[in-house]
């Protein structure tokens, strides 16, 4: 599919390139994530994360390097009514993620604006539950949306900002926006009456998980009115760290044994430090009072649906 999907664009170091959908809303079996189905309105991302564990959705295209999943991204051709007949198949009230293996909010988004076309349905329909993710300024954009979805379904979107040191983020993220712009959209979303959390993912083993690292995150995130703050410790699958490990050998050289020691027979840390980290991360949020936020409020249409009625949540 990969070697006869049609280009539609090149700039200096990306190529864009179109790709039919067999199915735009795919189901998620892991029992490591909440949600049940999921959407990504494209393949590859040029954020370029150097822990980017999406970089296996290349691979099923057999494009084996690494760095073809920043530098060929694929556009899905897009059908709303075939997107709409697929969704309302789906059982109401289930749990959907839009943005699991891309950022649906990448550069591309700006010119062949998926996301947003999806999201139109989603306006048009009620009674799921919908989470987006994204590392990009520019779901400000769709606020527009936001309101109208959020009146029709638990919506939720969670900003990933891995650490407020702009310095640090541009090396582990280099093309993704500057935390400080994630932090000033999560302050419009939140304004505008949209449910915004944020998100500290990947917490790197000895790079970003210092007590005063975490807690300045969860600070600016409270200042900027986050509904919820959570953090998710580094697992490194494969693909990963081809990536990850070149690039630690350069910027964090002192810790490249021990990350290989650590990592070196499984993709997920077991044992104290993913336990020590989630009781920091406790505390932190206990600190700004995120565990005292209410629940979200029954979306107004989320009854309105016939069979909703029928079978209430
Ligand atoms: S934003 Fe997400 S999908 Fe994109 S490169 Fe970074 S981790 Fe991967």
């Amino acid at each position: 599919m990969a070697a006869e999907s049609p280009q539609l664009e090149a700039k200096r170091r990306v190529e864009y390139l179109s790709i039919a959908a067999r199915s735009y809303i795919t189901r998620c079996s892991s029992d490591r994530v909440p949600f049940r189905w999921t959407i990504n309105p494209y393949r590859g991302c040029e954020f370029g994360c150097k822990y980017c564990y999406a970089r296996y959705a290349h691979e099923f295209m057999e494009l084996r390097d690494p760095l073809d999943f920043e530098r060929r991204i694929f556009v899905k051709d897009f059908d709303p009514v075939r997107f709409k007949q697929e969704l309302t198949a789906l059982p109401q009230g289930e749990l959907i993620a839009l943005g699991t293996a891309t950022d649906p909010y990448q550069p591309a988004e700006r010119r062949y604006r998926i996301t947003r076309a999806m999201l139109e349905v989603f306006a048009d329909t009620c009674g799921f539950r919908l989470g987006i993710t994204t590392k990009s300024n520019l779901i400000e954009r769709d606020i527009d949306l936001f309101q109208e979805i959020s009146r029709r379904h638990y919506f939720t979107v969670s900003v990933t900002v891995t650490t407020s040191d702009a310095q640090l983020a541009r090396e582990i993220e280099p093309l993704a926006p500057r935390p400080d712009l994630r932090l000033a959209a999560v302050r419009k979303l939140v304004r505008a009456g949209v449910r915004a959390t944020v998100f500290c993912a990947p917490v790197l083993p000895l790079i970003n998980d210092g007590e005063p690292d975490l807690d300045s995150l969860a600070k600016a995130a409270a200042k900027a009115g986050a509904r919820g703050f959570g953090a998710n410790v580094l697992f490194l699958k494969p693909c990963a760290r081809e990536v990850f490990l070149p690039f630690l050998e350069e910027k964090f050289p002192l810790l490249v044994r021990r990350y290989r020691e650590r990592f070196g027979k499984s993709a997920y840390l077991r044992g104290d430090y993913p336990k020590r980290v989630s009781e920091r991360v406790a505390r932190i949020r206990q600190r700004y009072e995120f565990d005292k936020i209410p629940p979200q409020a029954e979306p107004d249409l989320w009854r309105t649906d016939p069979q909703q009625r029928l079978f209430p949540l």
